[in-house]
């Protein structure tokens, strides 16, 4: 056996040894599904655009569209193996994501980075809408009211790490469903490590050592300025404490929390 086969070989044992086996079925929609997606990309003339246009000359230079977002989500279920079946069942709820990670900090591949998974909802981050479209959703399995784990932690930072790289995607833009769906979800809850995250870089942190916001300094303008939406107030502060303070859940904002705003909306503008 010469060496290229016996790494296939290798390869083939070690993922078919990884994949849980009640999925093989599922897997198998998987992959006819994709490649329903690939055949109507190869289609012409054309037929999943909205030109209708009599036209046609297919230009040479391309590449599949980046997600330039991610959004960090608790799953709000008891265990992994009960998040990966929500997930590969047809019909019900159509939820999904591109990553689950387990309490043991195994992490699950769920849809390829390149297509969309259904996870974000109705939603909106500045003016991005659909982040669906735009965004990569990642899982922890976690039940909303318990920390999360270490190992969880160290797979998602690696995870992240590698997203931002491959799609360069800049610091800002790592965010909680909570913070793209204010009112609507909460997750990830307040046990969730953003501080350490933006240490990381995945995400920006305050400073209020020395800070003072002007007299006519507008609290919910800041949050705008964020990417925060406005349109329910109460619902955008809470969005905003669940991921920056953490120990305060009032809907109001006192002058230690102005600080941090004003540090913030420089820092995200
Ligand atoms: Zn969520």
């Amino acid at each position: 056996m010469n060496k290229i086969p016996a790494v296939f070989a290798i390869f083939f044992i070690l993922a078919i040894s990884c994949s849980p086996k009640p999925y093989a079925t599922t897997n198998k929609v998987y992959r006819k599904q994709a490649k329903k997606f690939g055949k109507l990309l190869m289609h012409y003339p054309l037929n999943d655009s909205v030109g209708n246009e009599p036209y046609f000359v297919g230009t040479t230079n391309f590449t599949m569209r980046r997600p330039n977002f991610v959004v960090i989500h608790h799953t709000a279920q008891n265990s992994c193996e009960q998040t990966l079946k929500t997930f590969t069942t047809a019909g019900g709820t159509q939820v999904s994501a591109h990553y689950v990670i387990c309490k043991d900090g195994t992490v699950f591949h769920m849809l390829n980075d390149l297509l969309r998974a259904h996870q974000a909802g109705v939603s909106r981050w500045g003016n991005n809408y659909d982040l669906n479209s735009s965004s990569i959703g990642i899982e922890i399995d976690n039940n909303g009211f318990e920390p999360f784990t270490d190992a969880q932690i160290t797979s998602l930072l690696a995870l992240l790490g590698r997203l931002k790289r491959a799609y360069n995607i800049p610091a800002t833009n790592f965010m909680g469903h909570a913070d793209v769906a204010p009112g609507r979800k909460v997750d990830p809850s307040r046990y969730f490590p953003w501080h350490k995250l933006a240490e990381n870089g995945f995400g920006l942190w305050y400073d209020t050592i020395g800070v003072q916001p002007p007299a006519d300094f507008n609290p919910m303008l800041a949050l705008r300025i964020i990417g925060y939406d406005i349109k329910n107030p109460d619902a955008a502060i809470q969005s905003f404490k669940i991921h920056f303070v953490h120990e305060d859940s009032t809907k109001k904002i006192n002058d230690d929390e102005k600080k941090i705003l004003y540090d913030l909306m420089k820092k995200y503008q």
